[in-house]
């Protein structure tokens, strides 16, 4: 099966409200995915987390070197990759356009055989996943803190059991939104909180102590990723989990997390970190530091059942009769391509969503909603 040709789309969304976090606003949602075509007459689907126009660029890159190769070799193609750019791109948006190449590799793979791609991987540990409600955001409102509540009270209705929430606008007003949000949702949810490395560790550290009493399950990105000590040092300073690692680039730069202490939960980002080939690496070595994972997930269907795949195949640490929940980040924030791109839309019943069946992804991708979204 080869690899006949490889196409880029770079799809485009105004949104109807902007909303900000810790560093930025958005207003636009901006996606690269990309199309492999083989002679067998199969494609494969892939995406990339990142900024898309140069997620592109690094598709058109990479492509010489991949047409005419076999499609099923996607290890060998994607130790190819890397080599060939290690010079000058060892981490970076570069991985990302190595990873949407390797997820549709992996989803041209799943179709050869007629197996999802969480069979190829290994197998199926679980058959259902636990999203947790990715949203929570900052508006202009006057009244944000009661906003916040209401959203989170939306999820809850929706059938979440976990809910996700920003913080990083400062100390005091994240202690008030906190507050807002856990009284609103009762005991019973799993709350979350990311500040997108807003804090310095002494800030991060008071935030932490001040939110201790409210339930939280993870405090995600308290501080720069470049602080691999100082996230060791948080960790002794708090009873909350520690999470990061969104913006890691391969096994190398999620060593630097794990070898350093520096988090509890481990957030591989299937779509810039290496695609699945390397997440399935970065998840054996967690596993020898007795390190959870919850992959940072967002972007379009193609992400998400990339992530879905991954999660069901991964071992629980440690093993033991009654598992517990294995969860997947869920952006429930405005984003028209992610309803449109892939059918079936995803299904939640009861807080859990069904592990796809299917060959590859398990999803077909709507090529009107890319005609639609497409920039030209
Ligand atoms: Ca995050």
């Amino acid at each position: 099966m080869r690899i006949k040709q490889i196409e880029t789309f770079i799809l485009a969304d105004q949104l109807s409200e902007s909303f900000f976090f810790s560093q930025w606003s958005y207003s636009e949602r901006q996606i690269c995915i990309v199309k492999i075509s083989t002679d067998s007459g199969l494609v494969g689907w892939g995406e990339g987390y990142g900024p898309a126009s140069i997620i592109e660029a690094g598709i058109k890159h990479l492509t010489p070197m991949l047409l005419g190769q076999n499609a099923l070799e996607q290890e060998r193609l994607w130790f190819d990759m890397y080599r060939k750019t290690l010079d000058f791109a060892r981490r970076g948006v570069l991985v990302a356009s190595i990873s949407a190449i390797d997820i549709a590799l992996w989803d041209l793979k799943g179709k050869a055989f007629a197996q999802p791609v969480s069979v190829l991987l290994g197998g199926q540990q679980r058959n259902r996943v636990m999203p947790y409600a990715t949203g929570l955001y900052f508006s202009n409102s006057d009244k944000l803190a009661s906003d916040l509540a209401t959203e989170a009270t939306s999820y809850v209705d929706q059938g979440f059991k976990a809910i996700k929430m920003k913080v990083g606008l400062s100390i005091r007003t994240d202690l008030e939104h906190v507050e807002a949000v856990r009284a609103m949702i009762g005991e019973d949810i799993k709350l979350m909180v990311d500040a997108n490395h807003a804090y310095s560790l002494r800030e991060a550290i008071e935030l932490a102590h001040l939110i201790e009493p409210y339930d939280i399950s993870w405090f995600e990105e308290p501080i720069s990723p470049e602080f691999y000590d100082q996230y060791s040092e948080l960790r002794s300073n708090t009873s909350i989990p520690i999470a990061g690692g969104e913006c890691e680039y391969l096994r190398y730069g999620h060593h630097q997390l794990l070898k350093n202490k520096s988090v509890d939960i481990l957030q591989i980002d299937i779509c810039s970190a290496g695609g699945l080939t390397e997440a399935k690496r970065v998840a054996t070595l967690a596993s020898t530091y007795g390190v959870e994972i919850v992959p940072h997930t967002w972007g379009t269907g193609i992400a998400f059942h990339a992530a879905m795949h991954f999660i069901a195949n991964l071992e629980p640490i440690p093993g033991r009769l009654m598992s517990p929940d294995f969860y997947i980040e869920y952006d429930r924030t405005e984003n028209g391509i992610r309803e449109a791109l892939t059918s079936p839309p995803i299904d939640m019943q009861e807080g859990y969503i069904k592990v796809p069946t299917g060959p590859g992804l398990g999803i077909e991708v709507n090529e009107e909603a890319i005609q639609k979204f497409s920039k030209t």
